[in-house]
């Protein structure tokens, strides 16, 4: 059990901003930056592949309006949003959540984006298998 499904519980307190049948969203304990938020479905999966549709869309649903509550209570005009899959991929709680981190000032989320260039045959062949997997 992570420390998220013990928060869903109500066995660990959380700073709660909102919450529904599928859905809860809080303050994040280390915040980097002001009005730093998390968003989990209920459903304790790790990863956001593995999450049923139902639960997918109860998030989906909600997102905008979370984000546009973190902008007026913060006055935060850019955010991101963040959502780490794999302990490689930065992910620390396994069970899956959607960070939203506005942008204030240099504080907010920090980006290296080291991009390549996409080779024509590469993109065809990978066209190809995500339309099989699909
Ligand atoms: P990630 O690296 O995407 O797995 O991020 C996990 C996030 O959960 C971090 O930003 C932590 O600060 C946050 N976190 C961990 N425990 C708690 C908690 N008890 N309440 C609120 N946020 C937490």
């Amino acid at each position: 059990m992570t420390i998220f499904s013990r928060i869903i519980a109500g066995e660990i307190p959380c700073h709660r901003v909102y919450e529904d049948a599928h859905v809860l969203a809080f303050l994040d304990i280390g915040p980097l930056s002001d009005g730093h938020l998390l968003v989990i479905p209920k459903e304790a999966k790790a990863q956001l592949d593995q999450l049923s549709d139902e639960s997918a869309a109860a998030i989906g649903r909600v997102l905008p309006r979370l984000a546009r509550a973190v902008m007026q209570a913060t006055g935060a005009t850019a955010y991101n949003i963040l959502q780490n899959n794999g302990a490689a991929a930065h992910q620390a709680v396994m069970h899956v959540h959607f960070h939203i981190i506005p942008k204030l000032g240099s504080a907010g989320l920090g980006v290296g984006w080291n991009a390549g260039s996409l080779d024509a045959a590469r993109a065809k062949e990978l066209v190809s298998r995500m339309q099989a997997a699909l």
